[in-house]
């Protein structure tokens, strides 16, 4: 529920409004908005007489949210929440680039690529060191040396990483360690890890679950908002249909439909949809015409000797070419992206 105060409402009013409302053992919190007061309400509404709200002084009218996710709702926060990581500004006026190899699998190939991207001005680097593969034979990642690693490639290009969390045990050394956090798809309801996640301010990068439907996408970052951070970058990465012909299929609409329905913003990973190198750039400009405020692409110096999602990975050739699309698109979609 949303309880929005008179104009004039003075700071007493609202704050007797919010200490009623905690009273009832409801979490009540003033939300930021340029043009109006509002209090946000969530938790248990059972006990609550809205006749009592309703009359209090300053208080202006009561609006039901009738989605269930609050926090993460346009209704809740009608501006675009921006997320700072290092230079990068995460639905800022611009779309931020993240880019690196599915898997860190050496110094070299982590060195060369985060300089490759650099040059190009990609603004995060990524790279898997805990892989989440759907066979227990097939390579797991290099673990932390994966991560020591990057933090090198870090250092040499002063670009920010992008590491993927599996074990809630390693949230206290990402916290610090890395600059954004990703939670894949396979754990985009593990509720334990995204409770956790709500503790600490690190960004985090929400994948969506192959098969998990735009609400439960939402609901499962309101788990993060909910506990305290609202440092959340949404990333729609395809999702398993009926449709065998591509590793997933990429649902352009939940763009679209999330730009309208929350303030967090949402980019794109057009390589995990694909599975296949090229078809990556054209999804990506797709992606970009919908309104995505970012993308994550996977590249790789030697992608046929890649030891993850090998055929989905752009060679440094191909990432140039990439690069020099997803610049020329931004110039004609500049009114686009801004669209709310
Ligand atoms: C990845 O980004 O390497 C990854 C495993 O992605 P997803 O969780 O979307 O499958
Ligand atoms: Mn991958």
């Amino acid at each position: 529920m949303l309880v929005v105060m008179e104009a004039k409402a003075t700071k007493e009013e609202v704050t007797t409004v919010i200490s009623y409302l905690q009273s009832l053992n409801l979490k009540a919190e003033e939300l930021p908005g340029a043009n109006r007061v509002a209090i946000g309400v969530t938790g248990n509404k059972k006990h609550i007489s809205h006749q009592e709200v309703q009359r209090m002084p300053g208080v202006k009218e009561l609006i039901q949210v009738t989605h269930k996710y609050k926090r993460v709702s346009r209704e809740f926060y009608p501006d675009n929440t921006i997320v700072k990581v290092k230079n990068a500004l995460f639905g800022g006026n611009a779309p931020v680039l993240i880019a690196g190899p599915c898997s860190v699998e050496s110094e070299d190939q982590i060195m060369r690529t985060a300089e490759m991207l650099k040059s190009l001005g990609v603004e995060v680097l990524r790279g898997g060191i805990f892989k989440p593969r759907t066979s227990p034979y097939d390579f797991q990642g290099l673990g932390y040396k994966g991560l020591e690693l990057l933090k090198k490639a870090s250092v040499a290009s002063d670009l920010p990483i992008c590491v993927e969390l599996m074990n809630p045990e390693d949230i206290s050394l990402f916290e610090h360690e890395v600059d954004i956090i990703q939670i894949g798809a396979r754990n985009m309801q593990n509720f334990d890890l995204l409770k956790k996640l709500g503790k600490i301010q690190t960004p985090v990068l929400l994948k969506r679950g192959a098969s998990s439907t735009v609400e439960e996408f939402l609901l499962a970052a309101e788990y993060i908002l909910d506990g305290g951070n609202s440092n959340v970058i949404l990333c729609e990465r395809g999702i398993r249909t009926f449709e065998t012909s591509t590793r997933n299929t990429l649902d352009l609409n939940s763009v679209a439909l999330i730009r309208k329905m929350s303030h967090l913003p949402i980019i794109v990973d057009p390589c995990h949809a694909a599975g296949r190198h090229d078809l990556v750039t054209p999804l990506a400009m797709a992606a970009m015409a919908v309104g995505a405020q970012g993308l994550i692409i996977e590249t790789h110096p030697e992608p046929f000797k890649a030891l993850s999602d090998a055929n989905q990975q752009l060679d440094f050739e191909q990432f140039s070419e990439f690069v020099s699309q997803y610049k020329r698109i931004q110039e004609v979609l500049k009114p686009v992206v801004s669209l709310k």
